[in-house]
C-alpha cells in the first residue's frame, strides 16, 4: 500500500488552503477530491465577500479566524494578483425598531477588533448610495469581494509548486485508524487504499458523514449537521450601487443582501431555506420574498428585474431556531486520534477565514 505523509480530503477553498500551508512547511501532501474539479461545491456557491468580522461572538473561532483571515486574504490577493476589491459595505437599519440590533453589531465588531466602522446618518448614507433607503447605517471599509475561483486556482498552484498533488474522481469512502497511521479507502472507478500519517477531513457538507466512517474515531465527537440552503437571484440590468448593502441579519443568515461581482453586476441573497438533502435548484417562486426584502433598502427595484441565479448550502451545526454555532476544528486534543483533524460547520465566513483556518489546521496536525 502506498504511503503519503498527509492526505487532505476535499478540494474546496479550505482543503486547498490547508494543502498549500502543509506543502509550504515541507510536508508531503495529496488532496483527494471526489468530483472532477476544485471548488465545485460550497466554495463556488457563496457571496464571495471578504467579511470584516462584525457578527460573531467575541472569543469565537469565527471572530478570530475571520479578522485574522481577512488580512491574510487581502495580502495574498495582492501578492498573487487575484481579482478583489476592498469596496466596503453599508449595514443598514430600515426601521427604527432595528437600530438596537445595528448598535449591538457595531459593539460586537469593536469587541472583535473591527475599529474603523463609520456610523452614518441616512442622508450621509444616501450621499454614498443615492437609491438607498434606511433610517440608520454603518459603513464597514474593510469589507470587500474576491474572485473565489481565482483564489482557489492560486492556492492549488502554490500547493503544487511546493510538491502537493491534487487527485480528482477520488471519493474517500472510509478511513481506518491504525497504531501510528491511517488507511484511507478510496471508492470510485479505481478503488484503492493509501496509508497516511496525517488526515485532514475538509469535506465540507460531507465532513460529518465521512467522520462517522473514520473507524477508530469515537462517533460522539461528530456533531449533527443541518442543511440551510441560501438562494440567490440576479438581475437583468445594472443595480445603481457601488458598495455592498446588508440589511439586519436574521436567525440563520445575514439577510438578503446586495453583493457585487468583480464586474459590478449585482446579485441578491442568500435567503434561508432549511432542507433535508443536498440539491441546488432555485425555486422561481421565492422571488416574491426577495422583492419585499430588497425593497426595504432599495424601494426602486423595478418589477420583473430579478431572475433565479444559483444557490449554496450552509453546513450548519445548529438547527432552526437554535443559536448560531461556531466553526468546529477538532484535532487530537479534542478527539484523541493523533494526526487527524476534522473540520465541521465551515459556513460563512469560511472563505474569508480560509488562510487562517489553514494555519490553525497545520498547528493541530502536528508532525
Ligand atoms: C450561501 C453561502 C454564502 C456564503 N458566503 C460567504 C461569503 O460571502 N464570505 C465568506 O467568507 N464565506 C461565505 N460562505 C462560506 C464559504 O463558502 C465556506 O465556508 C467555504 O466555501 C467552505 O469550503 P470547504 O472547502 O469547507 O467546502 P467545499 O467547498 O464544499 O469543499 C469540500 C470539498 O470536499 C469534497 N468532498 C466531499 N466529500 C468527499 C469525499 N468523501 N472524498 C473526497 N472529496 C470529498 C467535495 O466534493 C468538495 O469539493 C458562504 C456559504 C454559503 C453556503
Amino acid at each position: 500500500m502506498d504511503h503519503i505523509e498527509c492526505i487532505v480530503i476535499g478540494a474546496g477553498v479550505i482543503g486547498l488552503a490547508v494543502a498549500r500551508a502543509l506543502a509550504a512547511r515541507g510536508r508531503e501532501v495529496i488532496v483527494l477530491e471526489a468530483t472532477a474539479a476544485i471548488g465545485v461545491e460550497t466554495s463556488s456557491r457563496n457571496s464571495e465577500v471578504i467579511h470584516a468580522g462584525l457578527y460573531y461572538p467575541r472569543g469565537s473561532l469565527k471572530a478570530a479566524l475571520c479578522v485574522q483571515g481577512r488580512e491574510l486574504l487581502y495580502d495574498y490577493c495582492a501578492m498573487r494578483g487575484i481579482p478583489h476589491q476592498r469596496c466596503g459595505k453599508l449595514l443598514v437599519a430600515t426601521a427604527t425598531s432595528q437600530i438596537p440590533q445595528l448598535e449591538r453589531i457595531i459593539a460586537r465588531g469593536k469587541e472583535n477588533g473591527v475599529l474603523d466602522l463609520i456610523r452614518l446618518k441616512p442622508a450621509e448614507a444616501q450621499t454614498l448610495e443615492p437609491e438607498l433607503a434606511c433610517v440608520d447605517a454603518v459603513f464597514s471599509p474593510q469589507t470587500g469581494i474576491v474572485d473565489s475561483h481565482q483564489l482557489m486556482l492560486a492556492l492549488q498552484a502554490d500547493a503544487e509548486r511546493d510538491g502537493a498533488a491534487c487527485v480528482f474522481h477520488a471519493p474517500v469512502e472510509a478511513v481506518t485508524v491504525n497504531q501510528n497511521s491511517f488507511n484511507v479507502h478510496l471508492g470510485g472507478a479505481a478503488p484503492a487504499a493509501i496509508r497516511a500519517s496525517c488526515v485532514i477531513n475538509s469535506a465540507g457538507l460531507h465532513a460529518n458523514a465521512l467522520a462517522r466512517r473514520i473507524h477508530g474515531l469515537d462517533p460522539r465527537h461528530v456533531p449533527p449537521l443541518y442543511l440551510a440552503r441560501g438562494n440567490y437571484f440576479g438581475m437583468s440590468g445594472r443595480a445603481p450601487f457601488s458598495r455592498l448593502i446588508y440589511p439586519m441579519p436574521n436567525e440563520a443568515g445575514l439577510g438578503v443582501h446586495l453583493t457585487l461581482d468583480q464586474s459590478g453586476q449585482a446579485r441578491f441573497g442568500p435567503d434561508v431555506e432549511w432542507i433535508e438533502a443536498i440539491h441546488y435548484d432555485v425555486n422561481p417562486e421565492r422571488a416574491a420574498s426577495f422583492y419585499s426584502a430588497i425593497r426595504a433598502y432599495w424601494p426602486a427595484l423595478p418589477d420583473g428585474a430579478l431572475q433565479p441565479a444559483y444557490s449554496g448550502i450552509r453546513p450548519k451545526l445548529s438547527g432552526p431556531g437554535e443559536a448560531a454555532a461556531d466553526f468546529v476544528i477538532q484535532g487530537p486534543a479534542a478527539h484523541g486520534v493523533r494526526g487527524l483533524v476534522n473540520l465541521y460547520g465551515i459556513e460563512s465566513p469560511g472563505l474569508t477565514a480560509s488562510l487562517a483556518i489553514a494555519q490553525r489546521v497545520c498547528e493541530l496536525a502536528g508532525r
